[in-house]
């Protein structure tokens, strides 16, 4: 049984494994290491994944799902093919086909995987992918942070010394910054910071902008059908961008054909807004890293949106230096899933890695608020940058008069009131009542390397209370019911059971014939079998129809068989 590293992200998931020494991306049956990371729904057929259903984005948008990572750990739902689906849920089916390209092209059982997360991916968000992986099937020990997967990547491929890298990991809606320092055998992340919403996706807005301003248009005034197609001709031309050096826009809209030219010059301008989101994160990671530019030695380029020009040309001016780029920037977070997937399995040659990560956000509990009793204050307990495992243990004492209960309510993130963070629970307590101030308890948060955070609250009393939180896990129950569910809707063709009915007259005809006619109902299973098993929809579909035309076929032979081996006798009359 097989571990493999999977890096699960917004646009396009990719997966690795470890193989002598060095880790590998994994191929699907056509060859292909990207797998887009898109979920349609087609009519007849039930759900796709990946390029076919990519394919459909523009002309079946309602029943298309992408970038749905975005919204992980949200309430959001989509509507495909008039079932609602979570992003977890949607999120599963991708990890549900990674686990069974690898399974097909390692050849044997795929049981463990090691996905990667962006840094500020929070409790929730993270929860939701090891429930995602569940549903498809993967046991996930543990989930890494998408820039540490890329500094092991990066250290494994070019690291022998002591060096301090900067991870830039710029992706379609994410940029993560990690501070890495590397010596030995240990890669320790000593900061991350990140913005969950500043991505390629930004860029292309800008370039739509740009497009409308050139042409005179208000893009709100745009049908959405147009304002897709000059969405989708803004990330062409960016992506062009990164192979010539001006690109000519185009697109009919509204009988009119509107024109603009997109160069690195224009782009770098439109971008600048950007970039300066861009610099204020250099500056926060290099506070909390307490260190300054000058220090770092590499900053690895990683993501998507790091093949773009105009970002190395900002980056090299911000570093005074160029940047490295360690061949295909969108490989590297996979690559180095897959080297973690090979500390998993004790790899020969990394098993004395040590990989050691930080808490990308701070954790507290709500505190009364002399000045403003009804909106409680943050008061953290685990800070941001924190390197885990670690554990931290604080006093509290009450705030009213003979209180006899004290409520500990949870939260995660970096705001000044406590409701404006992440709630994660809440652990209540008896406390001897007494005046203001007399009672107290002890507050202990544990948060470890896989995320998980314990706290435990003891009153003067030696009482204690406690709550695990954060990385929960699907129960026995809701995992049967999400299983059965994903079967019915993601039942490859070879398995539905139409086909399989249809599989099985053929073996009829194949065991009752012999000679020419048997072989020539063994080539039709091997064709219809690897047109079933082809994932391309035209193919598919081919073998379909070609089976039912053979089956029809062979009846016929069949009926005039009959009707020669009793001399023209009417088979019907016969049987009677
Ligand atoms: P990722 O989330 O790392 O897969 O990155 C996806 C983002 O990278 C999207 O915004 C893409 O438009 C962008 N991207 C992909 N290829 C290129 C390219 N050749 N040049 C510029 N941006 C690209």
């Amino acid at each position: 049984m097989a571990v493999i590293g999977i890096d699960l992200g917004t646009t396009n998931s990719l997966a690795a494994y470890w193989k002598d020494g060095r880790a590998e991306l994994i191929r699907d049956e056509n060859g292909a290491v990207l797998l887009p990371s898109v979920v349609g729904y087609v009519e007849d057929e039930g759900f796709v994944v990946g390029e076919a259903a990519k394919e459909r984005l523009l002309t079946h948008a309602g029943d298309t799902a992408a970038s749905f990572k975005c919204f992980m750990g949200t309430a959001r739902e989509y509507t495909l093919g008039g079932k609602t689906c979570t992003p977890m849920e949607l999120s599963a089916m991708v990890l549900e086909r990674i686990r069974k390209n690898a399974a097909f092209y390692l050849q044997e059982e795929i049981e463990e995987a090691v996905i990667t997360v962006p840094a500020y991916f929070n409790d929730r968000q993270r929860s939701d992918t090891k429930k995602a992986a569940q549903i498809a099937g993967l046991k996930v020990e543990r989930l890494i942070n998408e820039p540490s997967a890329a500094a092991l990547a990066c250290r494994m491929q070019c690291g022998e010394e002591d060096q301090t890298l900067l991870v830039f990991d710029f992706g379609g809606g994410t940029l993560d910054l990690s501070y890495v320092e590397c010596f030995d055998n240990v890669i320790e992340i000593i900061a991350v910071a990140g913005d969950n919403h500043l991505g390629g996706d930004d860029i292309d807005r800008a370039v739509v902008q740009y497009f409308c301003r050139e042409n005179g248009l208000e893009e709100e005034g745009l049908s959405v059908g147009e304002q897709a197609a000059v969405r989708k001709l803004a990330e062409q031309s960016k992506c062009g961008l990164s192979t010539q050096s001006e690109v000519r826009m185009e697109v009919e809209l509204g009988g009119r054909l509107c024109r603009a030219v997109l160069n690195e010059d224009i782009l770098f301008e439109i971008c600048m807004p950007l970039f300066a989101k861009i610099k204020q994160l250099f500056i926060h990671i290099l506070e909390d890293a307490d260190s300054r530019i000058s220090q770092i030695d590499d900053l690895v380029m990683v993501g998507g949106s790091s093949k773009l020009q105009v970002v190395k040309r900002f980056l090299t001016e911000l570093l005074g230096k160029e940047p490295v780029v360690l061949g295909d920037t969108d490989r590297v977070v996979a690559m180095g899933a897959g080297a973690y997937a090979g500390i998993r399995q004790r790899g020969e040659e990394i098993r004395d890695m040590l990989l050691t990560d930080v808490c990308p956000f701070t954790l507290g509990i709500g505190v009364t608020n002399r000045n403003h009793r009804d909106k409680n204050i943050l008061s953290p307990m685990i800070e941001r940058n924190a390197t885990l495992p670690m554990s931290v243990r604080n006093r509290f004492v009450t705030t009213g008069d003979y209180q006899k209960e004290i409520s500990v309510k949870i939260y995660q993130g970096e705001e000044y009131y406590a409701d404006d963070n992440i709630f994660l629970g809440e652990v209540r307590i008896d406390v001897v009542p007494k005046p203001a101030g007399q009672a107290w308890i002890e507050v202990q948060f544990t948060y470890d390397i896989n995320g998980i955070l314990h706290v435990a609250v003891e009153n003067e009393l030696a009482q204690q209370k406690q709550i695990l939180l954060a990385n929960q896990t699907l129960s026995e129950a809701e995992l049967e019911r999400y299983r059965k569910e994903m079967e019915q809707i993601m039942l490859p063709p070879i398995q539905k059971p139409e086909n399989q009915r249809m599989l099985a007259r053929f073996i009829e005809y194949f065991e009752n014939s012999v000679g020419e006619r048997r072989e020539r109902v063994a080539e039709m299973i091997d064709q219809i079998t690897a047109g079933l098993c082809s994932g391309r929809k035209k193919e598919i579909r081919n073998a379909e129809e070609m089976a039912l035309h053979w089956l029809e076929q062979m009846e016929r032979e069949e009926d005039i068989q009959e009707i020669l081996l009793f001399d023209g006798a009417l088979k019907g009359d016969w049987l009677e």
